[in-house]
């Protein structure tokens, strides 16, 4: 209730900004009757007969229509989207490809001086993104002097923070407002609603039309998925080919992941990210509006529910307020039903795409539009009484059963966004004061909230992580400095006794009293990174260098998306946060060009030497010289007074220049020297990989080829088809992965139902964009019992298989994991949080070169349990602090009496039985191994590498509830055989932010053949 008052106190304050822009007088004459134009076609405006028929004729309801767009205004000069399309847009019978669409931009562009159309990059296969900007002929003629003004907004440390000034610019400055469609490939109307809003900006002669055009530049991506766009009209097209055939889901977006484009907004690792990224830091828009279509009819979501991000301005949650409610007003004016703002969207996440405005001053938007699922036929559909229920946020709810055409989304979409693009155009020069102040705000951090700066210390032992995650900072826009000389400043003290480094972090993360803390010195060599926190984009780098809480009583229960990511613990790279202002005077240089981790050979010597500190660049250099003897020493080590992890190489047989070349290019130190140690040692390899998929799903295996690929790291890409089609795996594999996988243990092995026609998934005439680099001629038949028995062979031959998450379910299902069993705790006891680990076989080549306590991601809290027996692992789970006596008299650690009895005799009582850890194998007792039928042989039994860690220290960041996960396996090796299979609970590679655990794999790789190095069997 208060949350209604609120907004409408906020709205009352509306017309005041208005009138005070009007009446200032130093704006280029806003006519008033412009900005108080009523929405609608102009008496004198031509209009495009035919056009504007078929715009009714494919409504299917009149009040699907706005004044807006339910005519097209005709233009003698300028092309209507017929012109490519053939028809209108959003016509039932055309998905336009992304070539069709930008030819429609280039022609607009063409046609007049209103529209023009920028490269903004590639995506990975290569396809055009594009940015249209439209606006009038005297804002596109001055874009540039426009930009500069905006620019000096967005920072203004460049005008030394001269309010005056800033209004005089907000006066005088149009903003910009950034519409990106079609993130999400099935979500597939927007390409075609932006097609005719370009037209409609640029041609329209109605007052409201005019007056945004004035007074806004709107500027407009109408592809954000390119790749992923042009697949779905492959499927769409196939699909009107082949009338009463089931077509094939998208199982393909983008080249690496699907629905998880929009979850990028923090690591930028895919390049649609990193080009809208580039675009909104160089045009500096006050607004990032992103299109999806999912829910009905439009849903604002912007507003979103609490908990709202934590390190974004309050002055743009009201903003939001302010956008969206005005959004639902207006066009709950024109009788359109179903719009509404707020629903069940949280906005504590920053990595949607549309957030990329939140963290860097903008204001972030998003609608659901309603989509009929990437076809653009016109289908009946029936809703559920939770879409359609009227609430107090949704007073004019959606119809429950209604006929729904693409034409009716383009319009709800374009009439949304004319209404957004007209309060923005009225109250510019508010928003644009406000984007001033929220970047002051920014800059002004370390004397409000604080921190001072993060700093990242040159004495890392993994430089090389740390040098990805400062190119992260640097992708979104952030400033980064080294210190020229060594420094200290105060850091709040650590709890308890001064320990390894990890406890800074997490005494950092637990400190609520920050403020009152005791301090201590802190010092750091020349050439430790800060950043400073006095800089416009000081939220985006706060935000992902810092810790999250979520908790367990939030009254929010449907956390929309990950609860926790900070940033350098799962890159496992140390940051300190420092909220002593004196690090902002300490000497430093501001870095220009991208971060690197220098490297090379240094001495001389036929033998090299690499420390393994699990930086990943060094599975690379094992693949780029992979013609060289590389050793992995079994034991640390010291040469030349430098020492050596567990697990480092020692590289014979490569030419001095080539291993200095792959060195220096990859940032690996190494040590040439004229002998080898004497340590135990295996040969580290260059494992032959596949990652396996299914074709029930690629998203989160698609994270695991971008890491590869990003590191340089070979792999064959294989579906659970081509498994079953190959009896001998082990001549062509050493290693097979199989990240998290569309469907159960079941339908990994099912696949989809054989009924009705085959599915190809394949790149034919028909179907061009399909990629060539995943095919079949049917997408059904998943892994089968032959390829289970294949699978199966080439564990028993040697082979090593990886699992992870729901594939680890699928191998103990399947009885690849004797003494394994899962665990998930309940519902909402961790969703998306990082947990942390500790090491419990340090000795195992899994963990080689690994700090302890990583901290790990966990999806929904994933545990295993270990036993000594086939199909056991209860026991594991509930050895630790189980009971110890029966029901009967006395206290817990009193004996029982029989009555009538003696009391029992000592030599009745079992020897006490050894406390077993949650982690820990029971012991193999003589009963046991009476006829131990099931009772694994000690070197086939599980080998638990890593656990979580105490309740205590287990939280990271993000939401946990419950002591369900604590102690509990999570990363288990079980030899079965000659081979091992390999199991995660947690998911080592995901989204880019958890690359401190890649090596996990990476370690599981290189040491294929010789994963029981430095085991200790069990006696029995
Ligand atoms: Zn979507």
């Amino acid at each position: 209730m208060h949350r209604v008052l609120f907004v409408f106190a906020l709205l009352a304050l509306v017309p005041n900004a208005a009138l005070a822009q009007t009446t200032s007088g130093r704006a280029e004459s806003p006519a008033p009757e412009l900005s108080s134009a009523r929405p609608g076609r102009a008496p004198g405006q031509a209009i495009d007969e035919e056009y504007t028929r078929k715009i009714r004729e494919y409504t299917t309801e009149t009040f699907f229509l706005s004044p807006l767009v339910d005519y097209l205004p005709a233009s003698s000069t300028v092309p209507t989207p017929k012109a490519v399309l053939g028809d209108i847009a959003g016509a039932p019978t055309k998905l336009p490809y992304s070539k069709e669409v930008y030819a429609y931009m280039r022609m607009l562009e063409k046609a007049t001086p209103r529209v023009k159309v920028f490269s903004i990059g590639t995506t990975e296969e290569g396809r055009e993104m594009i940015a249209v900007a439209v606006a009038s002929d005297e804002l596109m003629a001055k874009l540039d002097d426009n930009r500069a003004r905006l620019a000096k907004l967005a920072d203004p440390r460049s005008m030394q923070m001269n309010d005056a000034l800033a209004d005089e610019i907000a006066a005088t400055t149009a903003p910009v407002y950034y519409i990106t469609g079609t993130i999400h490939s099935p979500e597939a109307g927007a390409p075609t609603a932006l097609m005719e809003l370009a037209y409609r900006l640029a041609v329209d002669e109605s007052p409201y039309v005019r007056n945004i055009r004035d007074h806004v530049i709107t500027l407009i991506t109408p592809i954000v998925e390119v790749d992923g766009r042009d697949r779905v009209v492959d499927i769409y097209n196939w699909h009107v080919k082949h009338p009463g055939e089931t077509y094939p889901n998208l199982v393909y977006w983008g080249h690496y992941v699907a629905h998880d484009n929009n979850r990028d907004a923090m690591g930028a690792t895919l390049k649609l990210t990193q080009n809208i990224l580039k675009a909104y830091i160089d045009w500096k828009p006050q607004v990032l509006h992103d299109l999806h279509e999912s829910v009905a009819f439009l849903y604002d979501n912007t507003i979103g529910d609490g908990p709202f991000n934590a390190w974004i301005d309050p002055l743009l949650t009201n903003e939001w307020q302010m956008i969206g409610w005005n959004n639902v007003q207006e066009m709950t004016r024109f009788g359109m039903p179903g719009v509404f703002a707020h629903g069940d969207f949280d906005t504590w996440s920053p990595g949607y795409l549309m957030f990329i405005a939140a963290t860097h001053n903008g204001i972030s938007r998003l609608y659901e539009t309603f989509g009929n699922g990437g076809t653009a036929e016109t289908v009946q559909r029936t809703l559920s009484p939770s879409e359609t229920q009227r609430t107090w946020y949704r007073q004019n709810p959606p119809l429950p059963y209604v006929k729904w055409s693409l034409r009716n989304n383009n319009n709800y979409e374009q009439t949304g966004l004319l209404v957004s693009l007209s309060y923005v155009a009225n109250n510019r020069q508010q928003l644009l004061r406000n984007f001033y102040e929220k970047s002051k705000r920014s800059v002004l951090k370390p004397k409000f909230e604080g921190p001072a700066a993060y700093v990242l210390s040159a004495a890392d032992p993994r430089l090389g992580s740390q040098a990805d995650l400062l190119r992260v900072l640097q992708k979104q826009g952030v400033e980064i400095s080294r210190a020229t000389q060594d420094f200290t400043v105060q850091v709040p003290t650590r709890g308890g006794a001064r320990g390894a480094q990890r406890d800074s972090a997490r005494t950092a993360a637990r400190d609520t009293s920050m403020a009152r803390a005791r301090t201590e010195a802190r010092s750091f060599p020349a050439g430790s990174y800060i950043i400073r926190m006095d800089q416009p984009y000081s939220r985006i780098a706060d935000a992902l260098l810092d810790y999250q809480y979520w908790s367990p009583n939030d009254p929010q229960k449907n956390p929309y998306d990950d609860t926790g990511w900070t940033f350098p613990e799962g890159f496992a790279v140390q940051s300190v946060r420092v909220t002593d202002q004196k690090v902002l005077d300490v000497p430093m240089q501001r870095v220009t060009g991208d971060v690197t981790n220098p490297g090379g050979v240094t001495g001389s010597g036929t033998v090299f030497l690499v420390n393994h500190n699990a930086d990943n660049a060094l599975a690379t250099l094992r693949y780029r010289l992979k013609t060289a003897d590389f050793q992995t020493s079994e034991e640390p080590f010291e040469v030349g007074g430098r020492k050596y992890n567990r697990g480092s190489f020692i590289i014979r047989g490569a030419a001095a220049a080539d291993v200095d070349r792959a060195a220096r290019e990859l940032g690996v130190k190494v040590f040439a020297s004229s002998a080898a140690p004497s340590v135990k040692t295996h040969p580290a390899r260059a494992a032959r990989v596949a990652i396996l998929h299914t074709w029930l799903g690629t998203q989160t295996e698609g994270w695991w080829r971008q890491a590869f690929d990003q590191y340089g790291i070979p792999f064959d890409y294989i579906s659970v088809q081509d498994v079953a089609r190959t009896p001998n795996l082990n001549a062509r594999w050493d290693v097979i992965l199989f990240p998290p996988a569309g469907g159960g243990p079941q339908g990994i092995v099912d696949g989809m139902p054989m009924w009705r026609n085959p599915m190809p998934w394949k790149n034919t005439p028909e179907t061009p964009n399909i990629g060539t680099w995943a095919q079949t001629d049917d997408m059904r038949p998943g892994l089968g019992f032959q390829g289970l028995a294949n699978l199966q062979s080439f564990v028993k031959q040697g082979g090593v298989l990886v699992t992870v998450d729901n594939t680890a379910d699928f191998a103990i299902q399947y009885g690849f994991a004797n003494g394994v069993t899962a665990n998930r705790p309940p519902r909402l006891h961790v969703v998306g949080s990082l947990l942390r680990s500790r090491t419990v076989d340090d000795a195992s080549p899994i963990v080689y070169g690994m700090r302890d306590s990583l901290a790990l991601y966990s999806d929904d809290g994933q545990t295993f349990s270990v036993s000594s027996t086939r199909g056991g692992g209860r026991f594991g789970r509930f050895g630790s602090g189980a009971p110890t006596r029966a029901t009967g008299r006395g206290s817990v650690d009193d004996p029982d009496v029989t009555p009538g009895m003696a009391p029992l005799d000592p030599r009745f009582q079992p020897p006490a039985a050894p406390t077993v850890e949650p982690w820990q194998l029971p012991p193999v007792t003589d009963d046991m191994m009476r006829n131990p039928i099931n009772v694994i042989p000690p070197a086939q039994r599980p080998r638990v590498v890593l656990r979580y860690a105490d309740q205590k220290d287990l939280l990271v960041s993000g939401l946990l509830d419950g002591n369900d996960v604590s102690q509990r396996p999570v990363v288990v090796d079980v030899p079965v055989e000659k081979g091992h299979v390999v199991m995660f609970a947690n998911n080592p590679i995901y989204r880019g932010e958890t690359i401190g655990s890649y090596f996990l794999v990476f370690n599981t790789m290189l040491n294929w053949d010789n994963l029981s190095a430095g085991r200790k069997l069990d006696a029995r």
